[in-house]
């Protein structure tokens, strides 16, 4: 239903939080927030209400500088904390938040499940998190030389192989200076700090700390690095894009 993403020199773990409040208004039922910090990914989810999941996370805080969070509106499995997002693969290597449907999530699900995947949700989203594990072992032998980074090249993939309504974030363990953002028929939006940069379903979880907003189109994914920003299309082109200065008096 929301989902944020922070990369960048500040810790985490408050910024998400801080974000998935502003995202309050679009309803959940559950929420969790996933950082990359030594090596692992560390996922903390609960049912319910934020202030539940600030309860489970009060003294598990990491400095993590890069991380992303979600708020969830169960379509596909009970609102229960195994369901909440963030989701993993079968490695616990890559993290994913979802904002929408998966149509074809049934196929992928069996077909991911035979080839030996353990999913441990009944959601649509878990199929995401999977593919991405699949297609990044893939790559460990044969990377295309143009690819910028495995990780991006991997969720190009991935969302290729999905059907429906999505924006994603994703991270993964091996990838501490990457998040990777994607969106088909759903909101996603980009912020430009200084060294650090946001997204989010909306701008009210980006405003408090920059207006340089880029929107991202239905088809476009995003790798966002400490560096900056780059923009393709699901078929790996890259985009030339400008963020935009938005008017905001809140
Ligand atoms: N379809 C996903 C789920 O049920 C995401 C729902 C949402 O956007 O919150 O987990």
């Amino acid at each position: 239903c929301g989902i944020v993403g922070y990369i960048g020199t500040q810790a985490a773990s408050e910024i998400l939080l801080a974000g998935l409040e502003k995202l309050e208004y679009r309803g959940y039922d559950s929420a969790g927030i996933a950082t990359v910090w030594e090596g692992d990914v560390h996922c903390v989810r609960a049912k319910g209400k934020l202030q539940n999941l600030r309860e489970k996370l009060a003294g598990n805080e990491n400095p993590a500088q890069i991380g992303i969070g979600h708020t969830r509106w169960a379509t596909h499995g009970k609102p229960e904390e195994y369901n909440a997002h963030p989701h993993m693969d079968t490695a616990m290597r890559v993290a994913v938040v979802q904002n929408g449907i998966i149509e074809n999530y049934r196929e992928l699900r069996e077909e991911l499940k035979s080839r030996g995947h353990k999913f441990r949700s009944d959601t649509d989203t878990e199929v995401i998190p999977h593919l991405i594990a699949e297609f990044l072992a893939q790559s460990a032998t044969a990377t295309p030389a143009h690819s910028p980074s495995r990780l991006v090249e991997a969720v190009r993939q991935a969302v290729n192989k999905l059907e429906g309504a999505f924006a994603i974030a994703v991270i993964g363990a091996d990838y501490p200076d990457e998040l990777i953002v994607a969106r088909q028929q759903a909101p996603l939006a980009i912020g430009f700090g200084s060294g650090e940069f946001f997204c989010a379903s909306d701008t009210p979880a980006i405003v408090p700390y920059t207006r340089t907003v880029l929107t991202l189109e239905n088809g476009e994914l995003a790798r966002l690095t400490p560096l900056g920003v780059e923009v393709y299309n699901f078929a790996g082109d890259r985009l030339r894009k400008t963020p935009r200065t938005l008017n905001w008096n809140p």
